[in-house]
């Protein structure tokens, strides 16, 4: 593969960024790569490990003649990172960044960019529980989606480069609708994790059921729950503060199909229970069908964990 972009400067030196990082290397995707992130602990951790061509002392200092800038820190401060390297933008270059919420990053990132800069949304579908610089690896793009959301007007150009560089990553590239993408996150990732929260949540309160129960007999069902509810406090926190509405609408719908189960299990309709399941599991089919997840049996957790 040949160079995407000469520079690229990534804002957050976590899962994600880092992940690109490895990424952008294997493909030979980008000259130099310059990144920053808050913490002078985080910023020694990226050098000793070799993240980055050049760790910065300031976002600023990292934007400065970059052709793509990645913000890559929790959905909550990317305006408040918008302000920081305004002024340090290359006329021409694009921003991206790769937040799980739309709505809320177009709102608060694009105000305060100028005008000469192309601004591309972005958000990978791809993740772990794991954070951090250390835990990035250059396969986490391989086969997911990435969907880009650009504003109306944004130039095709722009758009189409950043189309190359996350296939590059190894991501299938589409365009959404903010609103339509944040509303298919709550679904498919936003009221999940919030359901997985409570259910850990109520493990834990329910002293009835004591921990070393839960943790010795935990088979798959709550081990996976576990999993996602050890994600990171921080991107979450803003994931639910900034994608309200539309979670707040699929976990309305969530909390009726419950009630409507419960009921089927204390009036003993298992035709109702039956049927449901059944549609499900045939959901849980499409998914491996369409190369999203492994069939394996404990989800392919001893070959690899993602
Ligand atoms: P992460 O591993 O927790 O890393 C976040 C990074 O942002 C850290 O390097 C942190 O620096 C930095 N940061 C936080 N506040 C900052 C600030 N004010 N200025 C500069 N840097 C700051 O997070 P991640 O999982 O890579 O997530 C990054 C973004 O990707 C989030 O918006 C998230 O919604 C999105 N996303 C996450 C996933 C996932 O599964 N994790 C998937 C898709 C998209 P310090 O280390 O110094 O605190």
């Amino acid at each position: 593969m040949s160079v995407i972009y000469d520079r690229v400067a990534l804002i957050g030196l976590g899962l994600i960024a880092s992940s690109m990082f490895w990424a952008m290397k294997r493909g030979g995707l980008a000259g130099e790569v310059t990144g920053y992130a808050r913490s002078e602990a985080t910023r020694a951790t990226a050098r000793r490990i070799g993240l980055c061509d050049r760790v910065c002392e300031s976002a600023a200092e990292a934007v400065e003649g970059a052709d793509l800038v990645v913000l890559a820190v929790p959905v909550g401060v990317m305006g408040a990172v918008a302000v920081d390297i305004a002024a340090a933008l290359k006329p021409g270059a694009t921003v991206t960044d790769v937040g799980s919420v739309k709505r809320d990053v177009i709102e608060s990132v694009g105000p305060h960019l100028p005008p000469e800069v192309h601004f591309v949304p972005g958000h990978p579908l791809a993740g772990t529980e794991h954070s951090g610089p250390e835990s990035g690896f250059a396969e986490l793009f391989d086969n997911r989606w990435c969907l880009l959301v650009p504003p109306p007007g944004s130039d095709p150009a722009a758009i189409a480069r950043l189309k190359a560089l996350w296939e590059g990553l190894g991501s299938n590239v589409e365009e959404m609708d903010p609103d339509h993408h944040d509303l298919v996150l709550a679904v498919t990732s936003h009221a999940p994790h919030l359901i997985a929260y409570t259910m850990v949540g109520v493990a834990d309160d329910l002293r009835r059921v004591t921990d070393t129960e839960v943790i010795k007999y935990s088979a798959a069902g709550f081990r996976d729950f576990t999993r996602i509810a050890a994600s990171d406090p921080t991107m979450w926190r803003d994931v639910f503060l900034t994608n309200r509405d539309a979670t707040l609408e699929i976990l309305g719908r969530f909390t009726e199909e419950l009630f409507a189960l419960q009921r089927a299990i204390r009036t003993g309709d298992g035709a109702h229970l039956h049927e449901y399941f059944t549609r499900t599991r045939a959901i849980r089919r499409g998914i491996i069908e369409a190369g999203q997840d492994t069939d394996a049996p404990d989800f392919g957790r001893g070959q690899k964990s993602s």
